[in-house]
């Protein structure tokens, strides 16, 4: 039986939905959540994904300011920038947009981001918080695939989790999240031996790596929840071949764009795995509504309101 497809667009929509009634309650009340993206030089990239940003902003209501330090800013520039953000009390959340240009120190810039304005959740003080279990900002693509399950109901007490993936962004804190909800962890990474076998103990897998269509069949158990992390462009026809021949919608698209957007799982897992989400349109909807939900959450962590609760569908 084909997996159960784990729509990812419909779960974001629905979460921005209740992010909005948030922000309008408190704007109400006088305590509008504000969300301050640096932006620093000219890459296409970051403009495009800062645009998605500020305009995810726009539709729940979240006052936003991007900031646009020229290519040429300094460490110390943009460590007076941050402090200036760090001191406005209607900034609730800053996000500096990554890569930054070589001749500026990114550690130092995004240790400077005051912990309870740091949106993105990558400030040591915040992956503290996650390990033991405090409240504190988590980062979003991995709190958006703690989302996708709750909300589909799919349980994690007592599940065999393997993670795929150790970064600081996703693996490591997704595998925290799982811990946090009682499921039972492996972490794997290029150095794991016999890496399908460690797989297919997984109820739960979740696969952030960065190789296209990397986890085929052999690496999951019929049934098994297969979370796709991945978000990888193909332009290789050979290569566009293993993972979509037949699907002539693919094809079309790929003849037309000259690349198609695949995860790190390969599509032929969708025939064996319980649940599955697609890519596009499965995790990668999520992180801005993550961090929307972030936003408010900052802001009622630091103006000393009610916070909101995940997954109340
Ligand atoms: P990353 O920093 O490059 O980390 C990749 C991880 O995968 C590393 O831990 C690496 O192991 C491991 N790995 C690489 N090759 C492997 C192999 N052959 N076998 C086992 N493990 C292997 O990547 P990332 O930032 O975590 O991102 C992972 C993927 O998620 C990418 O496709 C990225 O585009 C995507 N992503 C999506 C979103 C979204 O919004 N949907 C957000 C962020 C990232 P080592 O540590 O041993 O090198």
């Amino acid at each position: 039986m084909p997996a159960t497809i784990l729509d990812g667009t419909r779960i974001a929509h629905d979460l921005r939905r209740e992010v909005a009634a948030d922000v309008t309650a408190m704007s109400a009340a006088g305590l509008r959540p504000g969300l301050a993206v640096v932006l620093v030089g000219h890459n296409p990239a970051s403009e495009i994904y800062v645009r998605g940003k500020v305009k995810a902003c726009e539709e729940v209501g979240v006052y936003s300011e991007t900031l646009t330090p020229p290519e040429t800013a300094t460490t110390t520039e943009l460590l007076v920038l941050i402090d200036s953000l760090n001191r406005r009390n209607e900034i609730d959340g800053i996000l500096v947009q990554l890569p930054l240009p070589p001749q500026v120190d990114a550690k130092k810039v995004l240790m400077a981001v005051d912990p309870a304005k740091d949106v993105d959740g990558f400030h040591p003080m915040n992956v503290g918080f996650l390990s033991t279990q405090r409240p504190g900002l988590v980062p979003c693509t991995p709190a958006g695939v703690i989302e996708i399950l709750k909300r589909s109901h799919i349980p994690i007490a007592g599940q065999e989790a393997v993670v795929v993936g150790r970064s600081d962004i996703v693996g490591k804190p997704v595998a925290m999240l799982l811990l946090n909800a009682n499921a039972t962890v492996t972490v794997c990474h290029s150095k794991t031996h016999d890496l399908a076998a460690v797989c297919r103990w997984a109820d739960i897998l979740v696969a952030a790596i960065g190789r296209a269509g990397m986890i085929t069949r052999d690496f999951v158990k019929p049934g098994a929840t297969v979370i796709d992390v991945g978000m990888n462009k193909v332009t290789d026809p050979i290569e566009f071949a293993r993972l979509f021949a037949g699907n002539s919608k693919r094809e079309e698209s790929f003849q037309a764009k000259g690349s198609t957007l695949v995860g790190d799982v390969h599509p032929e897992v969708a025939e064996i795995a319980g649940a599955i989400t697609p890519v596009p349109g499965g995790v990668g909807p999520l992180t801005i509504a993550m961090l929307m939900f972030n936003t408010v959450k900052a802001a009622r962590l630091r103006r000393g309101s009610r916070i909101p609760e995940l997954s109340r569908a």
